[in-house]
């Protein structure tokens, strides 16, 4: 069935009367083939400890090289890929480049670097989530108290005990979780005493009003004292200025992220910055 949707979009509707356009069907069947043809690239943006200053750990995120419609962002298609089965292809296909690049790095002999993976709500709650884990741990040979797996709030609050049940799984092999987006999602805080996360990422949406909003700097330092209190760290994403730097120091956070220090790079820049600037300002 298809209707009119203003202009002259149509839209089409499944079964649940979700709307799905003629856009998204299309970037669906490209998707399908996009793996194959080695159409990924996974680019990695430093963590930054603010007691050291030095490199900590990596963000992996995804880019697609589409050849019609060029560089796409993970906005524009991961949600597409998370309404069908192909985000666990992907995710996978994340996972195993992300975990390879990570041995890679440690095989340099550099102090070792963590790598932080996104993972798709779907991905998580996937019955195969931990033995394909154990298949890409293995199979790349990264040591897996290196691999931390960012997940959101949407995680939480679907079926706490069993994700209780495979957090406490993948903690037992040594990988760490981290929660994304902090404090942007619906779940309640009573969450943060029940799951065994080792991080909270304080969302963007909170760092961009730092300096200019005291509302915004108040739930800042009171997340940061709050997963303190908790035994947390809490890491604070999309620093772009000296100015919220200050302010994230001054207020004991641990670690950052952010265009300030650098956006998200492909691997190889990245090991120019592991090789000559691992330390990017001095205490
Ligand atoms: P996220 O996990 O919260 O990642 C942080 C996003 O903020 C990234 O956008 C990053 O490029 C951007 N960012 C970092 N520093 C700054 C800054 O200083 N200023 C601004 N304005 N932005 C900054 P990106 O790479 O477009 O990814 C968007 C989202 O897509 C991610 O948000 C994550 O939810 C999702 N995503 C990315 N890669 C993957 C993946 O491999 N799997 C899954 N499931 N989701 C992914
Ligand atoms: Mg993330
Ligand atoms: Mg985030
Ligand atoms: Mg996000």
């Amino acid at each position: 069935q298809a209707q009119s949707h203003g202009g002259n979009q149509y839209q089409f509707y499944q079964a649940e009367m979700k709307p799905i356009s003629v856009e998204t069907l299309a970037i669906e069947t490209d998707l399908r083939r996009a793996i194959v043809a080695d159409q990924f690239q996974v680019l990695y943006q430093p963590q930054i400890d603010l007691k050291t200053g030095e490199i900590i750990g990596a963000e992996a995120l995804i880019r697609w090289h589409h050849p019609e419609r060029g560089l796409m962002s993970p906005a524009q298609f991961i949600p597409i890929a998370e309404e069908s089965d192909l985000i666990i292809a992907l995710g996978e296909w994340v996972l195993h480049t992300a975990c390879s690049q990570g041995k890679k790095w440690h095989e340099l002999g550099l102090e070792p670097i963590k790598i932080a993976v996104n993972l798709s709500a779907r991905q998580f709650t996937q019955i195969h989530l931990k033995p394909r884990l154990l298949k890409i741990l293995q199979s790349t040979g990264f040591n897996p108290k290196y691999l931390e797996l960012e997940v959101t709030e949407s995680v939480l609050v679907q079926h706490v005990s069993s994700t209780i049940q495979i957090m406490n799984d993948l903690k037992a092999l040594g990988i760490q979780i981290s929660v994304d987006d902090f404090g942007t999602g619906y779940s309640s805080l009573i969450y943060l005493k029940q799951f065994p996360f080792d991080t909270l990422k304080i969302d963007q949406r909170f760092v961009r009003n730092l300096t200019a909003d005291s509302r915004d700097a108040a739930i800042t330092l009171a997340i940061i004292q709050m997963a303190h209190s908790l035994n947390l760290k809490v890491i604070a994403e999309g620093v772009e200025t000296d100015a919220e730097l200050a302010v994230l120091r001054q207020n004991q956070c641990d670690a950052i992220q952010g265009y300030l220090f650098s956006r998200p790079i492909p691997a190889c820049e990245f090991e120019v910055f592991l090789n000559t600037h691992r330390t990017l300002y001095s205490r």
